[in-house]
């Protein structure tokens, strides 16, 4: 069993767009920008966008924080998204989700200017993602896109299994597996919670995709020997043997699964780096199109 090692991976693009970075430096081009806005205080939500707002300073990109309160209103939202679509120092900027129910997510997401929109999450880029199109791909996908590509694991013709249809994770994995590429060429099979015998469409599956937010939900006896598991999956599960009193857990019971894989994504350290590391990708693209 080998595994996929998302922390390194992530490490080893960061560095790659670091030196980019700094390549543009020496050259007095302009250095890329990203920018975030977080409403309301949620720990999970500020985890997230903390780590994203350090990897900008990792790689040398200028980074804006933008913290909003609870109560903010969906016009004062749209006001300062723009306030950053018309920024011509801002390359790409996301609007950590979720947002509180007050405030319309859609809306939201379609007031971003599609060309600034390195979550990906615009109409606009999914259009052209799924025409197969050049655009900015939805972080968390295109970072198990990058896995599969530098750990060389062959799609084209394999059975792949996505478990979750999620906007942001299960539904963009599927169409660009499905896509007539490198990595790709695969038989896609979407599966969501009113799939019925999952059991039977895993059992077959050459490579599982695991995104559906269920700790620990897939476990040895639902996979064959020698498939390919990506675990997306992160929930917080209560432990009070932790200093910070839970534990990470991902989809995927790791230690039944591990023993039938070939490769296998560990949570932590696997696909949830990645995620990270291609929005600073996305950035870098954007700034280089300018
Ligand atoms: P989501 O929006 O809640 O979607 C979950 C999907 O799973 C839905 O399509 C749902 O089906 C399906 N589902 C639920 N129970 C199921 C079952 N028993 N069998 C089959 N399908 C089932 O979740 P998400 O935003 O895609 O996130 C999924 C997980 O990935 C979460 O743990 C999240 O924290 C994690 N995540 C991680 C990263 C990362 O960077 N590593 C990024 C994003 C998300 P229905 O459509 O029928 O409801």
């Amino acid at each position: 069993m080998i595994l996929i090692d998302g922390k390194a991976t992530s490490e080893q693009i960061k560095k790659e767009i670091a030196q980019e970075v700094l390549l543009r430096k020496e050259k007095g081009l302009k250095i890329p920008h990203l920018a975030a806005i977080i409403i309301g205080n949620d720990g999970a939500s500020m985890t997230y966008v903390n780590s994203k707002v350090k990897s900008c300073m990792q790689v040398g990109f200028n980074s804006t924080l933008i913290e909003l309160p609870e109560n903010t209103t969906e016009e004062q939202l749209l006001h300062e998204i723009n306030i950053l679509n018309l920024d011509k120092d801002i390359d790409g900027f996301i609007v950590q989700l979720p947002l509180p129910h007050h405030i319309d997510e859609q809306k939201i997401i379609m007031a971003i200017d599609p060309l600034k929109d390195v979550d990906g999450f615009h109409p606009v880029n999914v259009g052209k993602m799924t025409l197969e199109l050049p655009t900015l791909l939805p972080a968390t996908p295109y970072g198990i896109m990058e896995l599969l590509e530098r750990y060389q694991i062959s799609t084209s013709g394999k059975n792949i299994v996505v478990i979750g249809r999620s906007h942001i994770v299960g539904r963009p994995m599927s169409i660009l597996l499905s896509q007539k590429r490198k990595t790709g060429d695969a038989t896609v099979i979407l599966t969501h919670s009113r799939t019925q015998n999952l059991i039977d469409y895993t059992q077959k599956a050459d490579i599982i995709i695991a995104a559906l937010g269920k700790a620990e939900f897939l476990t040895g006896e639902m996979v064959k020997q020698g498939v390919v598991i990506i675990d997306v999956g992160i929930t917080r599960i209560e432990d009070n043997s932790k200093k910070q009193g839970y534990r990470l857990a991902g989809d995927v019971h790791f230690e039944s699964v591990s023993k039938k894989a070939s490769y296998i994504t560990p949570v932590p350290g696997g696909v949830g780096p990645m995620t990270i590391a291609m929005l600073l990708k996305n950035t870098l693209n954007t700034c280089l199109m300018k």
